[in-house]
């Protein structure tokens, strides 16, 4: 392994070694994983995808980790993280060209302060432009399918392609790419509209305070933890099903808003897991509705 290590050397690529995925997810659970790749170009991205590949490993790709449930047992597969992918130009006509691992609050801020309006929305979401684009986030009536234009990503031979507009198969945290996990988005050009600077800070520091307000911001979670199911909200119908506070363990069903499992403190991939078939269970059983994960299993159960 150590002349793998002098490859990744010869091409200047970032690494760690023996990392957990609790260090990498916003929900802070996870056991090992051997290698975590932070490549700042897209010719290190290529790079890593023949390289894993010359070494039989797979290779999965993670922005801020904020849609992830790690596994207990890590992961198998090594990581890449877009964190240096870290590009951002906006141009006249409101085309904003954002790296995949830019921050969706860094994106909102800089077209905010360039007078650019279209991502107030995604100011308060904690994940990356990338992993945005990959679920389709979205909020307060917002959603990335609004305002992608073009993706630029790499496919499993590491050759650069695009999708363009319809492409991307949008639905509700539904895209291409979840098709196609195999994928690496690098790039994605959104289409913003003139705006009025002040006008679209006010919309933001709204939005900002309503999620204050609603949800438990001082727990690590992955947000919501499940999609809205068609006619109901995935919130009250657990509330209703009296599992406000229920807990596993350390995973609980927050007090503040009963759509998100929270991390007490040190809750288990397990426990979270756990507690999720319990919630899915009960609101069946009452409701007759099926609530479907939106946070991402990430390593063997
Ligand atoms: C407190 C809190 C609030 C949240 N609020 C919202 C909300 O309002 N609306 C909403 O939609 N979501 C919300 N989320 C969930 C999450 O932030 C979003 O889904 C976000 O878009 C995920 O981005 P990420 O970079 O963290 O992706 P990650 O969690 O790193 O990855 C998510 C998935 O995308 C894939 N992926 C990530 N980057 C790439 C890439 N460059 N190329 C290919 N695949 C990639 C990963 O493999 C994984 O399957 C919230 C989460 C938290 C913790």
């Amino acid at each position: 392994m150590d002349s793998f290590v002098n490859m990744l050397n010869e091409h200047q690529i970032p690494f760690r070694k023996d990392c957990t995925l609790a260090e990498l997810s916003t929900f802070k659970i996870g056991g090992p994983v051997e290698y975590v790749f932070y490549p700042e170009s897209v010719i290190q991205c290529r790079a890593l995808i023949q390289l894993s590949r010359d070494q039989g490993k797979k290779l999965v790709y993670l922005g801020n980790g904020s849609n992830i449930l790690g596994s207990d047992a890590g992961c198998e597969e090594w990581i890449l993280k877009t964190d240096r992918l870290d590009e951002i130009r906006l141009s006249n006509d409101g085309v904003m060209t954002v790296g995949a691992g830019i921050k969706t609050v860094k994106a909102s801020s800089f077209a905010a302060k360039s007078g650019f309006s279209g991502l107030e929305f995604a100011h308060g979401i904690p994940g990356t432009v990338g992993g945005a684009v990959f679920m389709n986030a979205g909020a307060y009536g917002g959603a990335m399918e609004q305002i992608v234009l073009r993706t630029h990503y790499l496919d499993d031979n590491g050759n650069e392609q695009i999708l363009e507009g319809k492409d991307h198969q949008f639905g509700y945290r539904k895209s291409f790419f979840i098709q196609h996990p195999e994928y690496l988005i690098v790039s994605v050009d959104l289409q913003l509209k003139k705006g009025d600077s002040a006008e679209i800070y006010s919309l933001i520091n709204d939005l900002q305070q309503r999620r204050r307000d609603k949800q438990p911001l001082e727990y690590p979670s992955a947000g919501s933890t499940f999609k809205r199911p068609e006619g109901y909200f995935a919130g009250k119908l657990i509330e209703d099903s009296g599992l406000k506070g229920f807990r596993i363990g350390d995973a609980q069903v927050s007090e503040k808003h009963a759509g998100f499992v929270i991390n007490r403190g040190h809750a288990t991939g397990s426990e979270v897991r756990q507690l999720i078939k319990h919630i899915q269970k009960t609101v069946q059983e009452n409701y007759g509705v099926e609530l479907e994960c939106e946070v991402r299993y990430l390593g063997s159960e």
